[in-house]
């Protein structure tokens, strides 16, 4: 089987995972603090036509003091960030989705060739939510198991009685 049928299960379809994104860019870990340096060196795993998959470092860089661009294979991405005060005099960093232009701490990627976007922008979900889902499924399924058996030994105790 396979495709996109394939990821039914009882009446729900599964949205993609947090965990399945490609990348993930943390505004909190990105800029630390007033001085807001960047940080992290992300890299991609990409398939390439010579050999199976290669790593391809991802470049994100400060420009000015309410942007980053991160720059991966040939795709750039202009990022612009927001802040909140935080203790002690700080500030806290957020990235602006691109999307939907909501303050957001994280990014996601979900393919390399693909545009960044904040959780709700790409129905994400994490994959704890998707396990309970699954939990409830299962429970209203037994209930509706024990309302069938309760209704057959009724009919059955309905049944004797009439024949007695
Ligand atoms: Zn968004």
């Amino acid at each position: 089987m396979g495709g996109y049928g394939s990821s039914r299960w009882s009446g729900y379809i599964k949205k993609p995972l947090v965990e399945q994104a490609e990348l993930v860019l943390d505004s909190h870990q990105l800029m630390q603090d007033t001085v807001c340096t960047v940080r992290l060196t992300h890299l991609l795993l990409v398939p390439t036509p010579d050999g199976p998959w290669r790593f391809q470092s991802v470049n994100v860089r400060r420009e000015g003091t309410r942007h980053v661009v991160v720059q991966w294979l040939s795709h750039t991405a202009r990022v612009a960030m927001q802040t909140t005060p935080a203790l002690g005099g700080t500030v806290r960093w957020w990235f602006t989705c691109p999307l939907c232009q909501r303050r957001c701490r994280k990014l996601y990627l979900l393919h390399v060739d693909a545009t960044f976007g904040c959780r709700r922008c790409h129905n994400l979900v994490y994959r704890s939510a998707q396990t309970a889902h699954r939990h409830l499924d299962a429970a209203h399924y037994v209930e509706q198991l024990q309302r069938a058996l309760t209704r057959l030994r009724r009919e059955t105790a309905r049944l004797s009685s009439n024949r007695a």
